[in-house]
């Protein structure tokens, strides 16, 4: 605590970022990054930038990479908004659209920085309980009085809702903003995007952390009605109308451009998906069904904090979150790597037993 914060920063909480081991011989599988690298075409063109044009600001606008996924998701260049990483963008988003006196609603499970968020910008919230199968209760989400957020997929349960449902919740509270965040999108559930025609109270957000193994190069983006992006606009050029560096523009166009590489690349993480949950099973885990790139699994014979930390041991690093006692989340690692994850988890249960 110091006398020169404001009353702003003396209530908020330091934030703990999710173990970011740097020893070679460790398993990460705790942070939801893409196990694999990203698209060579993206790493060449983020090379051919690093040069002399450095010394010159990137375009305020952003105007060749809205255009890029702009003519990817079928909607215009105006419905698409730019940040650094989608959490940038959605702390523009919680700026923009919620209310310092008007509860937002998400669920009770879900990512933890709606949260953050909201106390950062002093807006309320009210959290709604997810149902007994773990999917969100659309009903629960209906007529709030601030807005509306959550993840399809669902962090960190990996559980999505269908396209109708998700247009219910935006049906259901017209008179506000609706954000789904599609960050893990791309392993297999279905996007609202199509929705953005329909509807100017929905906001779709993505990144290329996950899909597109960028997580390093922080590019995340919205889609939505004119209206909505235009708000947001008013809010980065205020804080910052350069926010995205020459580098991270050159990569995320030719990533984007390269669906050849990252189709294959998807496949392979949602295969070892599949692959892992029937190992888990067989061990006796209870497995949430994930469209992510990642698994919420409830163990058999040990606790949640128990197997986490003796997987930390053997130097494999999965989430555990204490709030979520019964359940581990673990990230999709290479085949090689799940394959030494099940052994390790079968060993330490037979050592127990
Ligand atoms: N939304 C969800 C649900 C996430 O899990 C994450 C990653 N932790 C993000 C958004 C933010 O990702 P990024 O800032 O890397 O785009």
């Amino acid at each position: 605590m110091s006398k020169f914060w404001s009353s702003t920063v003396r209530k908020t909480k330091p934030y703990v970022p999710g173990e970011q081991p740097n020893e070679a011989d460790v398993i990460k599988l705790n942070t939801n990054e893409n196990p694999y690298p990203p698209s060579p075409k993206a790493v060449e063109a983020m090379r051919s930038v690093i040069g002399d044009d450095l010394r010159k600001y990137p375009n305020p606008t952003v105007d060749s990479l809205r255009k890029v996924i702009a003519d990817r998701e079928e909607v215009k260049p105006e419905n698409v908004f730019v940040g650094n990483g989608s959490d940038e963008v959605l702390a523009f988003a919680f700026q923009a659209f919620f209310e310092t006196n008007e509860a937002i609603r998400f669920p009770e499970i879900t990512y933890s920085f709606y949260p953050v968020y909201a106390k950062l910008y002093d807006i309320p919230y009210q959290t709604v309980p997810l149902k007994n199968d773990f999917t969100i209760d659309v009903d629960g989400m209906c007529n709030s009085i601030g807005g509306v957020i959550f993840p399809n997929p669902n962090a960190p349960t990996g559980v999505a809702l269908k396209l109708n449902e998700i247009e219910k919740i935006i049906q259901c509270n017209s008179n506000q903003v609706v954000i789904v965040d599609e960050a893990y999108v791309a392993f297999g559930a279905e996007s609202a995007v199509p929705l953005i025609k329909k509807y100017p109270n929905v906001l779709i957000t993505r990144t290329l952390s996950k899909s597109h193994a960028l997580a390093g190069i922080r590019l995340g983006y919205a889609i939505g009605s004119t209206s909505l992006i235009e708000g947001l606009e008013r809010i980065k050029n205020s804080f910052n109308s350069y926010t995205i560096n020459r580098v991270t523009l050159a990569g995320a166009e030719a990533a984007l451009q390269d669906d050849e590489y990252y189709d294959e690349m998807i496949s392979r993480v949602t295969d070892t998906r599949e692959w892992t949950t029937h190992q888990l099973e067989d061990l006796g885990f209870d497995v949430l069904p994930s469209q992510a790139n990642f698994l919420f699994v409830s163990p058999s014979k040990v606790t949640a904090q128990e197997l986490y930390e003796s997987l930390k041991r053997e130097k494999i690093y999965v989430r555990y979150f204490e709030n979520l006692e019964d359940y581990i989340r673990i990230s999709i690692g290479t085949e090689n790597e799940m394959k030494d994850f099940v052994e390790k988890v079968r060993h330490i249960i037979e050592s127990i037993k």
